[in-house]
């Protein structure tokens, strides 16, 4: 069943909210909203009362939160022959890092296997205890590279930024509203095999609880502007947009784009996310830790935890 069809959906509040939104992107976009000029967008936003949403203040990390994740699966892939894919050492010692940091924090682990290729691949589910389990959100992250290379910011820079993320979660003694749900995807470098693995085996029930799927593919990209964000649940990009323009950094839209979200969104579920982009070593031998931006990768991050804040409060 669509989940936009449960009366969960329906009585969602936020009509209002939408209105806002479409009109922000008319604004935005005036030359493809006919009949909708910038100034009359922008007057009649600023007729519409402001959204009324839960007051929440979410942690903030410092680099030295995230970047020792990056350091650590730089180390894996070095052990490894050079890499983290799919089938490989690097792959599964990543999982048993992010794994071990997940359990020592109160997550309650598993993994979720697929078989790709003749070989057994693995997706690293963790849920935070708590939350109501009819509503979920869920925030996931690639976490094997391609074989050409060690994928430090494609994707360990998102993984790095959903386990710093989880790991404050903990810290705080989060108690959402929400139930959170994180996963770290196998063979996404394959075509998003994992997490369409995952999704497929979900009953019919189970997509219908998970309210917004959150993703972060390549979050420390070095010169990056603008953050690209997946612009799908409203509520998910009026949050990153909120977040990135209140410290002046600019954001492009880009439709749904292309990562593990796309598994989710073909599900009928709603998703959100952003990008920082590609760069000269993505899917190469140089997407080493000195390719990964720190100030870029902790400033996702925070991103990435108020977003994740904000909508598990809602109810
Ligand atoms: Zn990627």
């Amino acid at each position: 069943m669509h989940p936009f069809s449960t009366p969960v959906r329906r009585t969602a509040g936020p009509r209002r909210r939408r209105t806002t939104a479409a009109l922000g992107l008319c604004a935005a976009l005036v030359s493809v909203c006919a009949g909708v000029p910038a100034s009359a967008a922008e007057t009649r936003a600023d007729l519409i009362p402001p959204v009324t949403a839960p007051v929440v203040t979410a942690p903030v990390v410092t680099a030295d939160q995230v970047m020792p994740h990056l350091t650590a699966l730089q180390r894996i892939a070095d052990r490894a022959g050079g890499n983290r894919a799919h089938g490989t050492r690097g792959y599964r010692d990543s999982v048993a890092y992010v794994k071990a940091a997940l359990d020592k924090a109160g997550f309650r682990t598993a993994l979720h296997r697929f078989t790709h290729d003749g070989t057994t691949g693995y997706n690293l589910i963790a849920d935070w205890p708590g939350g109501d389990p009819g509503h979920i959100v869920f925030a996931g992250a690639h976490l094997d590279s391609e074989e050409t290379g060690p994928g430090i910011n494609d994707n360990g820079s998102g993984s790095a930024a959903l386990l710093a993320t989880a790991l404050q979660v903990s810290k705080s003694g989060l108690k959402p509203n929400r139930h959170l749900r994180f996963a770290w995807w196998g063979a996404e470098e394959a075509g998003m095999v994992g997490s369409s693995a995952y999704v497929r085996d979900l009953s019919a029930t189970e997509r219908d609880r998970i309210n917004v799927y959150l993703n972060v593919d390549m979050a420390g990209t070095k010169g990056n502007r603008p953050w690209l964000v997946v612009d799908d649940d409203p509520a998910a990009a009026e949050a990153f947009r909120t977040w990135f323009a209140a410290r002046n950094l600019s954001t492009v839209g880009i439709g749904i784009g292309g990562s593990d979200h796309v598994s989710f969104g073909d599900a009928g579920i709603p998703v959100g996310g952003f990008a920082t982009g590609i760069d000269d070593c993505t899917h190469q031998t140089c997407d080493r830790l000195e390719n990964v931006d720190p100030v870029t990768e902790t400033t996702s991050t925070n991103a990435f935890i108020s977003t994740v804040w904000q909508l598990v409060a809602r109810r």
